[in-house]
């Protein structure tokens, strides 16, 4: 008897529960034969073949590993689409959504846009013809006239990074069919949980699944879920293709982090509502944006001489460059996340040397406020020191 039955593997739950379950239980039941609950990792590039013509399902890692499979199957579950791909970051997964399109098309794609997409677009361009346009999404009015006989696909950060700015995925799914266009959302910020962007009509989802979804600021994981069948065979074939697959040991490390999402998820949010209603009262900071859903929160100072001093001051968050994590962490996107788009374009966009994004953790929130308080203060004394 073969040692792994593929049907247990990526079977489905054909009851749909509550996904604080369906998190919860990834995994769970997959490994019949001695009952683990948590599930193997099965490192073996190789999988022996009974006879000719016979394959347990696995073949080769690169095409399918039973680990892998199971991540793959709970992200497809958990976003509503037919099949799910896991990589080895956030930005194969986005390399691997481009495979969909073809020199000379052309690709939409909100204004306020990860650092790291923008770069990988403009490479894009430049090397294969992928004609990209930066469009406000925030107002779906424009996009009618954005769209051209080329444009292939539509790609939506939504709430965005760094300034939190919210896309309507409904509205643009709308006009995104009546088009033919299709719709790609990174659903990095909000993750299932709290934001379903296939159910609303998007054809794609990304992740970077190194922020929420892992969790702890110790894996490098991209998913892709695609909700059509055909679209899911181009991406299956060129997942295998190119090879950038999440290892067996990160697809484990993915699922073990997604067991505690809701969890972690519903606590960094009620962190984040609470620093939220600080900052708004800070004399040191003049702009709050949060989008009333998710732990991110970006905030300007009232000076740019701030932002040094504060950032040194900080003595629980860490100045870091990621997101998502357990740990309150504060970026600083001018001169790490989005230090590869353009000043002129970033101050566009409101992208000023003032502003601070802000990862807020599963920390006692009083902690946080004080530390953020104690900074701010330290700061404010360290460049006007004949105030204090
Ligand atoms: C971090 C991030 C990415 C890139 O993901 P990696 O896992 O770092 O490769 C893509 N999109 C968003 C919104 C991100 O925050």
């Amino acid at each position: 008897m073969p040692l792994f039955k593929m049907s247990n593997v990526v079977r489905r739950c054909k009851i749909i529960y509550q996904l604080e379950t369906q998190f919860t239980q990834i995994g769970n039941r997959s490994e019949t034969e001695t009952g683990a609950v948590s599930t193997p990792i099965h490192l073996s590039t190789a999988y022996r073949h009974e006879t000719l013509g016979v394959s347990t399902g696995y073949d080769y890692t690169r095409t399918k590993n039973p680990t892998r499979s199971l991540v793959e199957a709970a992200i497809a579950d958990l976003e509503g689409g037919v099949r799910g791909f896991a990589t080895a970051s956030g930005m194969s997964a986005i390399q691997l959504v481009l495979s969909l399109l073809r020199s000379g098309d052309h690709l939409i794609c909100s204004r306020d846009v990860y650092g790291g997409t923008y770069r990988l677009f403009a490479d894009y361009t430049e090397r294969y013809g992928i004609e990209v346009s930066y469009l406000d999404l925030t107002d779906p009015s424009r996009l009618k006239q954005a769209i051209q006989p080329n444009t292939a696909a539509i790609f939506v950060e939504t709430p965005t990074n760094p300034l939190l700015e919210v896309t309507p995925i409904a509205v643009i799914s709308e006009l995104a069919k009546t088009h033919d266009v299709q719709l790609i959302v990174d659903n990095t910020f909000m993750t299932p949980f709290l934001q379903q962007p296939l159910v609303l009509g998007a054809d794609v989802v990304v992740h970077s699944a190194s922020k929420f979804l892992a969790g702890h600021n110790d894996c490098l994981a991209g998913l892709v879920v695609a909700k059509d069948e055909p679209t899911a065979d181009l991406l299956t074939a060129a997942l295998n293709n190119g090879g950038s697959v999440l290892s067996a040991f990160d697809s484990w490390l993915l699922i073990r982090g997604m067991k505690t999402l809701p969890l972690r998820m519903k606590a960094q949010v009620e962190n984040a509502q609470a620093l939220v209603t600080c900052l708004k009262r800070h004399p040191s900071i003049t702009t709050v944006r949060y989008p009333n859903q998710g732990a991110m929160i970006s905030f300007s100072v009232r000076d740019e001489v701030l932002v040094a001093p504060f950032l040194q001051q900080l003595r629980l968050i860490s100045f870091a460059e990621s997101l998502g994590g357990v740990e309150s962490f504060i970026t600083y996107p001018t001169t790490q996340t989005h230090a590869d788009i353009p000043e002129q374009m970033r101050s566009e966009r409101g992208i000023t040397r003032k502003l601070l994004r802000f990862s807020v953790g599963i920390e006692a929130s009083v902690d946080l406020i004080a530390d953020i308080t104690q900074a701010l203060e330290r700061a404010e004394q360290i460049v006007s020191p004949n105030n204090t």
